[in-house]
């Protein structure tokens, strides 16, 4: 039996459907390479996490069967077998992404809020435990990059976080915490982790300033050293989102930095306007941020964004 595997978003972050497909066939001893058009294979799987990157289009003839899935299809109901879910992912297959003390994974699936903009609530239902953090910290692997949506939300996400600092690993939640959950307890345990990089929270509201400040007030009053970084999303009400932007300006020391992100739908086909492109230039270079207003800053020659006011 042979099996390919097809990353259609391109191989620039590690797709754990493919890792742990490649898993799955090789415990079987199975051979799982990446697909090539020039042999024949039992099964191709492809993957496509992303909406906004292109689909792989040209036709596979050399396959008896193949497998589509992932966010990036809209394939929502379709996830892999059990059997194959609980495997660990086999992170040979990006020898050129995946250092040999990385990891990747969730802890928790699903998320207990309803955001209009996420897919998440329709992907994954609601928040419910999924792994134990020693099941993704294998191999000696101690830098793990965890995607859950919502941990903070999770009893079991909470216990799992002590445990991460009982175990000294270091990790980052990419997807960012929820700041509306962190109290002094929770403030006090993010301080006690080792993290990547640095903490991530969410403010995608402006009804989430307040929490965001006293979170990140909270976390410097117990200790915490690193940066704050705040993924900020930019919708489709500018004057919403520059204030949101602009009260983080005001309020933050040199240790909170927003990363702006255009609002990207699920048809993948929506391009984000061009003040949205320029706000998100604005804000993500940080001497840009840090030296000019938004309404000062000139994208373009002849051009100012004060026009889109
Ligand atoms: S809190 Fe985050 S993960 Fe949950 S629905 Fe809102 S945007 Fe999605």
């Amino acid at each position: 039996m042979h099996i390919a595997l097809i990353d259609v978003d391109g191989h620039n972050f590690p797709n754990l459907a493919l890792m742990k497909i490649a898993r799955f066939y090789k415990t079987m001893g199975t051979s799982v390479s990446w697909y090539t058009p020039w042999e024949h294979y039992d099964i191709v799987y492809m993957s496509k996490v992303f909406t906004f990157t292109p689909d792989y289009l040209q036709c596979i003839p050399n396959a008896d069967l193949v497998e589509r899935g992932g966010t990036g299809y809209k394939l929502y109901d379709k996830n892999l077998p059990d059997e194959i879910d609980k495997m660990q992912p086999d992170y040979t297959i990006y020898p050129n992404l995946v250092d040999a003390k990385s990891a990747y994974g969730f802890l928790t699936r699903g998320c207990i809020r309803n955001c209009k903009w996420c897919i998440v609530p329709t992907k994954e239902g609601s928040l419910r435990p999924y792994m134990d953090i020693e099941e993704i910290a294998i191999e000696g692997r101690n830098k793990i990059t965890l995607m859950d949506n919502n941990i903070l939300a999770s009893e079991y996400g909470l216990m799992q976080i002590e445990k991460i600092i009982k175990l000294g690993l270091r990790v980052d939640f990419n997807q960012s915490l929820d700041c509306r959950l962190v109290t002094p307890e929770i403030a006090q345990t993010l301080v006690k982790v080792k993290w990547l990089k640095y903490i991530r929270f969410a403010c995608d509201t402006s009804a989430q300033l307040p929490y965001l400040f006293r979170t990140c007030d909270l976390l410097y009053k117990y200790g915490y050293k690193g940066d704050v970084y705040i993924n900020v999303l930019l919708t489709d009400d500018i004057k919403e989102t520059l204030h949101r932007i602009n009260a983080i300006r005001s309020y933050t020391d040199l240790k909170m930095s927003p990363f702006a992100q255009p609002y990207l739908d699920f048809t993948g086909k929506r391009q984000p306007p061009q003040w949205q492109k320029d706000m998100a230039r604005w804000c993500n270079r940080k001497e840009l941020f840090r030296s000019t207003e938004f309404v000062d800053f000139r994208p373009r020659k002849n051009e100012i964004c004060s026009q889109y006011l």
